[in-house]
């Protein structure tokens, strides 16, 4: 049976449909699944934590290809679904909560106690929450080695760009930061059911195992490369000064001790300018 049929088949013996508001669009194209699999380099020794498995299908794959799987879904009907597909599996384990709550380096931890050698994260992810989601990955500093999520195409060009190209935000800058990204596949709506209204990509984020750049104080960076962002297209100059990062004299007297042009815009600079304007702070701080 295909994933198109048997996708519908779920839903109608449990008598359910999708909800829009969980994001929940499910996969039904074999091939985009497969390249999901194969993006993730799975090993018979890796827990694989996947985010929101929905009905189970890219759970199947997981469960045959990894030590053991741990799914955090958040809507309860899924719960039943779930267990009842994976009964007879005794790598399958399910938490039924938000996985923005869970707290992932405890269970990362007590796994690895267990044996576990290396942990990935894999998910088609809810877009609703997509950034909260990768940014509390990011920023809990996981014991993982790898991300490989399905997020909107709009969304994969932002969080794959180099900083300052683009399509670059905020966002660029922390996945750059932390991780090695690249495009897997991009991927038409007509791979789900419901048929979300964009397209999407799948993207492999590759944990570094310390920052690309060195930086004494990594809460003021993002602070700063915030500031930048929330007023784009305004200059450095204006949107530092009226974040209130300091006063205006200020800002323009560090622009010059460090050799950038008095209009530059946030985001035209590197994550290593913006390392550099941290650093100036710092220093200047804790004179
Ligand atoms: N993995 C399935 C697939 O590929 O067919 C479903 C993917 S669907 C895009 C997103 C899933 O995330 C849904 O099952 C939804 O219920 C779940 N979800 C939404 N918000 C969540 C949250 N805060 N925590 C955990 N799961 C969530």
């Amino acid at each position: 049976m295909n994933l198109y049929n048997e996708t519908k088949n779920i839903l109608k013996k449990y008598n359910i449909s999708a909800n829009k508001k969980l994001g929940q669009n499910f996969l039904i194209n074999e091939e985009v699944i497969e390249e999901i699999i194969k993006a993730s380099n799975i090993k018979k020794e890796d827990l694989i934590i996947e985010i929101g498995p929905g009905l189970g299908t890219l759970t199947q794959k997981l469960l045959d290809n990894a030590g053991k799987v741990i799914c955090i879904e958040l809507d309860t009907r899924m719960i039943e679904i779930l267990n009842d597909r994976f009964k007879l599996y005794n790598n399958f384990e399910l938490i039924n909560d938000d996985v923005l709550k869970v707290d992932l380096n405890n269970l990362i931890k007590k796994e690895k106690n267990e044996g576990i050698v290396s942990v990935k994260i894999v998910a088609n992810l809810p877009y609703y929450i997509t950034t909260p989601i990768i940014m509390k990955l990011l920023e809990e500093r996981l014991d993982i080695e790898s991300i490989t999520v399905m997020v909107q195409k709009e969304v994969a060009d932002r969080l794959i760009d180099i900083p300052g190209g683009k399509n670059s935000g905020a966002i660029t800058y922390a996945i750059n930061y932390y991780t090695k990204p690249e495009k897997i596949i991009d991927v038409p709506n007509t791979s789900f059911l419901p048929s979300p209204e964009v397209n999407s990509s799948v993207i492999k984020l590759k944990v570094l195992d310390s920052p690309s750049v060195r930086v004494k104080n990594e809460e003021l960076l993002f602070k700063i490369i915030k500031l930048s962002f929330m007023q784009k297209r305004k200059t450095l100059l204006n949107a530092l000064t009226n974040g209130k990062l300091e006063s205006k004299v200020e800002i323009e007297k560090m622009l010059t001790n460090l050799g950038f042009d008095s209009n530059v815009r946030g985001e035209k600079l590197s994550l290593e300018d913006f390392a550099k304007i941290a650093d100036y702070w710092v220093k200047k701080l804790t004179k």
